[in-house]
């Protein structure tokens, strides 16, 4: 059961690394810009990034509207954290993307891996724990299994081994 809850979150987590990372790059080119006039707050997704942006002067602020943002090339200028501070009041809050897709991906591999260090064998699409079984189709999804793999490899004959005894001369 945990083993199936960890593959669940493992794909999960590789998903949403992958949209993110999705997101990146398309947020090079084009960006999505929130503006809330009520709360004098900004959202944006672009160059890269997600960025939180206040404003403590209201009189000017852009009315509350969601903008799309065309650049003429690729822009990566939110690919490093930044807290800023803007000498008018207010201020930016830009979390470059690819840090929690990066995040993501990497707690989907170590899900995997504890997956892999288990000793009981695992069907490979859903995860079922598949000891003892003999028909050799998952019950759980009807996959068939392939053949275990055995870790340890017969040596090849007519091969030397590394570390066999040497018989005296
Ligand atoms: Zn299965």
């Amino acid at each position: 059961m945990r083993n199936r809850i960890n593959l669940l979150l493992g794909r999960t987590a590789a998903m949403v690394a992958i949209a993110m990372l999705l997101v990146c790059v398309v947020s090079a080119r084009w960006g999505v810009l929130w503006i809330r006039h009520g709360s004098n707050t900004w959202a944006e997704i672009d160059v890269g990034a997600v960025l939180v942006g206040w404003v403590t002067q209201s009189a000017a602020f852009a009315p509350s509207s969601i903008q799309l943002l065309h650049h003429d090339g690729w822009g990566w200028s939110g690919w490093k954290p930044r807290i800023e501070s803007i000498t008018s009041g207010g201020g930016i809050v830009s979390i470059p993307i690819w840090i929690p897709a990066i995040l993501l991906a990497g707690l989907s591999l170590w899900l995997g891996q504890s997956r892999g260090q288990s000793h009981s064998p695992l069907c490979r699409t859903c995860g079922y724990n598949l000891t003892g079984n003999v028909s050799g189709i998952c019950p759980e999804c009807g996959r068939p299994i392939p053949p275990p793999r055995s870790k340890c490899r017969t040596p090849t004959p007519g091969r030397t081994v590394r570390n066999a005894p040497v018989p005296p001369a």
